[in-house]
């Protein structure tokens, strides 16, 4: 390859390479590209101007006989992505959820600070989501976690020692074999309502499980996420038509 040919080359690499983050930061959640501005980036994120967001305020919710959530999860290797927006655990297939008569599987799980939903204008200092797709309809169930200071949580520490600083591609760390089963509070009792992915392209296609019961981690893991990302919430969504169920009981 003569020099010129080569120099475009490295050229035409750097810019993919270039490309790449620059693309994936063109929304932020402050500032220039932030919530307000996410509709307008681009007409692949206009859902986010729609009328059926998340996250929401859950207040006055209407208690109803809903089902029970069936988990099956089984330990995995860690498989943990720094996308530039949140810390994300990957997940194959082999872990599922049976909710509403149908079966979804855990896609993976990711984090936000502070919490996204606020329970009657409370919000935790952080809140987990772990992101089902159904395999018959395709939609995505997703459970919310909160996440409260108290006692550490080996999950969280495993995933934490692991976590890429800055964005990047997938680390898998082998020797981790982590259970999500692990972010699951005791009781299952929960919020029900429909609503959208709390980041751009906000599509509302979600069937959002909150449960009511949050989970402990210590206060220097909720600190050590807060340093990669001090700041990571969706501001709450207007509620508008939309009912808000909650589990008889409990
Ligand atoms: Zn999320």
């Amino acid at each position: 390859m003569n020099r010129i040919a080569s120099l475009r080359l490295t050229a035409l690499v750097v810019g993919l390479f270039a490309a790449g983050p620059a693309a994936a930061a063109s929304w932020s959640y402050e500032g220039h590209g932030g919530p307000a501005e996410w509709a307008k980036i681009s007409t692949d994120f206009a859902a986010c101007e729609g009328k059926d967001q998340s996250p929401i305020d859950i207040k006055n919710p209407i208690p109803a006989r809903l089902g029970e959530i069936k988990v099956s999860y089984r330990p995995q290797s860690l498989a943990v992505i720094n996308n530039g927006h949140t810390i994300q655990v990957n997940f194959k297939p082999g872990n599922s959820m049976e909710f509403e008569g149908e079966t979804f599987d855990l896609v993976q799980y990711h984090f936000h600070t502070p919490s996204e939903h606020a329970f009657d204008g409370k919000r935790s200092p952080m809140e987990a989501h772990l992101v089902h797709k159904g395999a018959t309809s395709g939609k995505l169930a997703v459970l919310g976690v909160m996440m409260v200071p108290g006692k550490p949580n080996d999950t969280i520490e495993a995933i934490w020692n692991a976590m890429p600083t800055e964005a990047g591609p997938e680390k898998e760390v082998a020797e981790a074999l982590l259970n999500p089963q692990a972010l699951l509070p005791a009781n299952q009792s929960y919020f029900r309502y429909e609503g959208s992915l709390t980041t751009p392209p906000c599509s509302e296609v979600v069937k959002w499980i909150n449960l009511k019961q949050p989970i402990e981690v210590s206060q220097a893991q909720l600190d050590r996420f807060a340093k990669l990302f001090p700041m990571n919430a969706r501001p709450l969504q207007p509620v508008n038509r939309r009912f808000i169920l909650e589990t008889e009981g409990k």
